[in-house]
């Protein structure tokens, strides 16, 4: 056995690492610094836990609630491992006593909140404790809070830039569970973390179900039915808050253990509710958005979103709450067209241009999540930069197929017209180049010219961005992933130009509509 499977044993009991735990450790114990990006459950806190236990000194852990430190503390000490938190809920001889603690070197891993790592007083304690015993590393957990493209920007972790200025040999840990590329780049940025090892892993829940249903109007029976048909406790999530107090004093007319969840409660209400929940005095939490991070519940069996999400990051983590202890769970998306307008709406109250635009690009992926007729892990996966190979078994499209047609020629056509463009140009301009439109940009390519052009009249721009997109999803055409979003072609599209490959579009019910419409105009 490998010295660090032996200590990975004493220590936690585990019989072998997951899969990149022992690669990551090795690094770490290499003094690197490292990003480590990783599903919730998946196991980072032995990423930093066990070089801790294995390093000279103390490492110091950063996280952004005070229960997250008490969890992890207290699992900690049920190992038998020296761990404490310095925080705000402790008087001042409680903290020099644990002070005390960190100075007899009887601590390996101290968790602290951003601010108080920053702070003057706390500076100078810590220059003793690298002058006395040794400061190991600094792990800084939930790190997509330093950044404001992530869903839980938090601006005392933005004083962690300081870190590295003030502390330079010492090497940085970064966790996250947040898996766009962008909040990446963030991370290491504001971190300053040099020359980072980066390892990243795969976002699929294989436990859990996703499935999207058309949301009724006035849907209270839906809702009832629905949660009568499924087992154990669950979260419903709303936009409003006051369809979250409506919601759960209905459910408990009808003899259902509900209680809502928002930021317009007071503290000791929301605690309230939210200790009933997690000790299973209530059944269901019906919450807005402000129920999240640092809930620790595993055995959420369901979680049901009654209004579309603002993006797939979003929908991704609010769902993932579900089935943390691996056992089967099912994340439900009630799912109206109409929503779009309710998003909208908040999007045009932002400030910025910027913000507008890249709100509403997610609003669309959001929106393709919930149209697709595909596996829903193609599209939720593809959004992290992920290559999902589709027929999960485990969502509603791939358990129940919706009908698929032979668009093969159509695709050809498509594509075409994408190599003629010398693959320099978006979806849209080739829709508009098949369609035979006659705007500037056509004319000023000297697009009418092509042989492509207009042979798509047969079909709406809307069937069209359809297969457009179906193309992309099957990564039968390549998409550029800066904001041009440029066609290029791949292998799969010179196999469908060259006839040594069939495309098949699922149909749903809006296509079958149109397509009656193009029959008897
Ligand atoms: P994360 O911080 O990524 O959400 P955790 O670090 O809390 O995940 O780990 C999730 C669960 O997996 C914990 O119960 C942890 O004890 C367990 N775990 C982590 N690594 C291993 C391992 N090598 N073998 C068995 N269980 C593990
Ligand atoms: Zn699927």
């Amino acid at each position: 056995m490998s010295s660090l499977r032996q200590s990975l044993k004493k220590y936690f009991g585990y019989d072998s690492f997951r899969e990149g735990q022992e690669e990551i450790i090795q690094n770490a114990l290499n003094n690197r610094d490292l990003l480590i990006i990783m599903p919730t459950g998946g196991g980072k806190s032995l990423c930093f836990q066990l070089p801790a236990l294995l390093k000279k000194g103390v490492t110091i852990v950063i996280s952004p609630l005070i229960s997250l430190m008490q969890d992890q503390v207290m699992s900690l000490h049920d190992n038998g491992i020296g761990a404490t938190f310095i925080n705000s809920t402790l008087d001042f001889q409680e903290i020099k006593h644990r002070e005390q603690l960190i100075l007899s070197g009887k601590i390996k891993l101290l968790y602290l909140a951003p601010e108080r790592l920053i702070s003057e007083k706390f500076q100078s304690f810590l220059n003793t404790v690298a002058k006395t015993n040794a400061i190991a590393s600094f792990a800084i957990d939930e790190a997509h809070c330093i950044s404001e493209w992530g869903h839980d920007f938090r601006l005392e972790y933005r004083q962690l830039r300081q870190l590295r200025q003030r502390f330079p040999q010492i090497p940085i840990t970064a966790l996250t569970a947040t898996a766009t590329p962008r909040v990446q780049q963030d991370i290491i940025q504001q971190l300053r973390l040099r020359n980072p090892i980066i390892r990243r892993f795969s976002f699929n829940r294989p436990n859990l179900y996703y499935e999207v249903r058309p949301r009724e109007k006035r849907n209270y029976h839906q809702i009832l039915q629905l949660i009568n048909s499924l087992e154990g406790s669950g979260i419903i999530y709303c936009l409003a808050r006051k369809t979250t107090e409506d919601l759960a004093y209905r459910l408990r007319q009808d003899n259902i253990s509900a209680l809502p969840y928002h930021g317009g409660l007071t503290d000791e209400m929301r605690s309230h509710h939210q200790d009933c929940f997690i000790r299973d005095d209530a059944r269901i939490m019906v919450a807005t958005v402000a129920f999240g991070m640092g809930i620790n519940k595993p055995d959420v069996r369901f979680v049901i979103h009654h209004d579309l999400p603002r993006n797939i990051e979003s929908y991704y983590q609010e769902s993932g709450r579900a089935g943390r202890d691996g056992e089967p769970a099912k994340c439900i998306l009630l799912y109206n067209p109409s929503d779009e307008y309710k998003i909208n709406y908040f999007i045009k109250q932002k400030e910025n241009i910027n913000e507008q635009k890249q709100a509403r690009e997610q609003l669309k992926k959001v929106q393709e999540y919930a149209e697709t007729n595909y596996c829903r892990r193609i599209v939720q996966l593809g959004y992290f930069g992920e290559k999902y190979k589709g027929d999960c078994g485990g969502c509603d499209n791939c358990l129940n197929p919706k009908k698929f047609v032979d668009w093969t020629i159509e695709a050809q056509k498509f594509l075409s017209c994408v190599a003629r463009t010398r693959e320099k140009f978006g979806m849209n301009h080739i829709i508009n180049i098949l369609r035979g439109a006659k705007n500037q940009k056509i004319y000023q390519y000297g697009h009418h010219l092509l042989s492509t052009y207009g042979i798509g009249k047969d079909h709406t721009t809307k069937e069209w961005q359809y297969l457009g997109r179906s193309l992309v999803y099957q990564g039968l055409v390549s998409q550029s992933n800066d904001g041009y979003k440029i066609l290029k072609l791949n292998n799969e599209s010179w196999k469908i130009l060259q006839h040594k490959r069939k495309v098949k579009i699922a149909l749903n019910n809006e296509q079958n509509n149109n397509s009656q419409d193009l029959d008897n105009p």
